[in-house]
């Protein structure tokens, strides 16, 4: 069976990980989850010191870049989890604090530069699903599926809310709506890799799918690629 590379954008908490997840998992593929990366070097900036009043020294960053060593390793059963300079940091990544910052730090061209030459290189041998915003735009140009995510912003609000209160973390609703449209705004307007749908993308909407529903038809198009 052929080995192809899988590229998921789209807006944000439309579910791209828990897709991107579970197509890795059926066809023993590497999932690769390149929002991470950015949200571990805001957490490196956050620990360094070199965001202060939501301030970022850009400076500071850029020449720190180097020292900043991301890893997904297999810990039990999860085959991702993410280590920042050989620190387990999957859950503090998640928190507000670095969803409120992120867009910032993943604006930033040589930021950019040094996770995406880390991203291609995970996708020399094929046989991936990594999911983002520049995926199938500047990361993999030519990867064979190209699915861009999308959901009203009233559902993704919901779904993050609810997930981030599963976590007991103490969320509002209306900042974690604030938090959603304004990453989307700023993503979306960048001037480096601003996400966008790829012109071979094939668009999934799952404001009223299940999780299931939007499986089957993703399998569908993989069968037709992979058979
Ligand atoms: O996917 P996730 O929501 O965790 O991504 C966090 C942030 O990282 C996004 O809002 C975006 O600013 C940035 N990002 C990016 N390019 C990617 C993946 C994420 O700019 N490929």
């Amino acid at each position: 069976m052929k080995k192809i590379i899988i590229a998921i954008d789209g807006h944000s908490s439309t579910g791209k990980s828990t897709l991107a997840k579970q197509l890795a998992k059926a066809l023993d593929y590497i999932y690769v989850d390149s929002g991470a990366m950015y949200r571990a070097v805001t957490l490196y900036a956050l620990e360094q010191g070199f965001i202060s009043d939501k301030k970022l020294d850009t400076d500071a960053l850029i020449s720190n870049i180097k020292n900043v060593n991301i890893e997904f390793k297999k810990q039990g059963n999860n085959p991702t989890v993410l280590f920042l300079n050989n620190k387990e940091v999957s859950s503090k990544i998640r928190g507000m604090e670095v969803s409120n910052l992120v867009s910032k730090v993943a604006a930033l061209p040589e930021v950019r530069k040094c996770l995406v030459r880390e991203q291609r290189r995970m996708g020399e041998q094929k046989g991936i699903v990594m999911d983002g915003r520049d995926i199938g735009t500047v990361v993999f140009p030519n990867a064979e599926l190209k699915i861009f995510m999308t959901a009203s912003a009233q559902t993704r609000t919901q779904r993050r809310y609810d997930e981030l209160n599963a976590k007991d973390e103490t969320v509002v609703f209306d900042e974690v709506y604030e938090n959603i449209t304004s990453r989307d705004y700023k993503d979306s307007t960048r001037a480096d890799s601003p996400l966008t749908q790829a012109k071979d993308a094939r668009v999934l909407d799952n404001t009223n799918l299940t999780q299931s529903q939007q499986y089957t038809i993703v399998m569908d198009w993989i069968k037709d690629l992979i058979d």
